[in-house]
């Protein structure tokens, strides 16, 4: 199957690194022009920069999806890019605790960052994907969000509502050809898994019908799939990338 995204815009939150830099760097390779946005700048445009070195087309945006003029942010990256036909709402973030020592900070800092973001952020890009009858919505979840996790309330909650927005929402505006989605991730090889000793990384591992933590490209494939004309009749789903943690 080749999957060929060339004249589409997509706009991937979180693209400073981890798996939001892995789906950036995935579009890009199947011919998206990619708005590569997280708070950090330099980052960012580090990222586009070495997209564009290996030939793809992408663009460092400053964008911190917790500010109160988000909205106009948004706005203002539409009318200079004229179109987001594939938004990827990745950027999000763990305060952990266990719930009776949970500080109502920590609850509210996690729901704003991952929930309440993608309500601002796809209510502004979802005008013009419904006009244009084409459109890629794609939430990043977590398993968590469907299995729970002790010491994350905050985050299993948020993780869960968006899975509950992903599927009201694609069937709201199914019938405009917009797709939306959500990618639930399980343990992903990042910078914080990689400073667990032995011990700890075979206990995890042992939990995955894998027997390996996942990569941030296993993800960035699903999404990049997600994204694809090929998977134009997919809309309102949970796709598990968890190595079978979570079933
Ligand atoms: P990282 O912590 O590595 O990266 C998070 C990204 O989000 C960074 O680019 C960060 O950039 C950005 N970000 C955080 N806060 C904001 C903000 N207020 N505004 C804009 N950007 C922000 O996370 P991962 O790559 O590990 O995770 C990415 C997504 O995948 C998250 O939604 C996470 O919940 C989910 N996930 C991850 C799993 C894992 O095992 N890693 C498992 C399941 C789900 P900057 O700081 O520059 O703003």
């Amino acid at each position: 199957m080749n999957i060929d995204l060339k004249g589409k815009r997509a706009l991937v939150t979180g693209a400073s690194r981890g798996i939001g830099e892995a789906i950036a760097r995935r579009l890009a390779g199947s011919g998206a022009t990619v708005l590569c946005a997280a708070r950090n700048l330099e980052a960012v445009h580090a990222v586009a920069e070495s997209i564009r070195a290996a030939g793809g087309q992408a663009v460092g945006v400053a964008l911190d999806i917790t500010a109160p003029d988000v909205r106009d942010r948004i706005r203002s990256l539409l009318e200079e890019h004229q179109s987001i036909d594939v938004l990827v709402n990745n950027a999000g973030i763990t305060d952990d605790d266990l719930f009776i020592r949970m500080k109502p900070e920590a609850w509210t800092r996690v729901l704003r960052t991952n929930l309440d973001s993608a309500f601002h952020i796809t209510q502004e890009v979802v005008k013009k994907m419904i006009r244009a009858r084409w459109g890629r919505i794609i939430n990043i979840s977590s398993v968590v969000g469907m299995m729970g996790n002790a010491g994350q309330v905050n985050y299993a909650a948020s993780k869960a509502a968006l899975i509950g927005f992903t599927k009201s929402l694609a069937l709201e505006i199914g019938s405009r050809s917009v797709t939306v989605n959500a990618v639930a991730p399980g343990f992903i090889r990042t910078a914080m898994t990689e400073v667990l000793g032995q011990e700890a990384r075979e206990v995890l591992e042992g939990r995955i019908a894998l027997r390996r933590l996942g990569t941030v490209d296993d993800v960035a494939y699903a999404v990049v799939f997600l994204a694809s004309e090929q998977a134009g009749y997919i809309t309102g789903t949970v796709l598990n990338v968890s190595g079978g943690l979570y079933t």
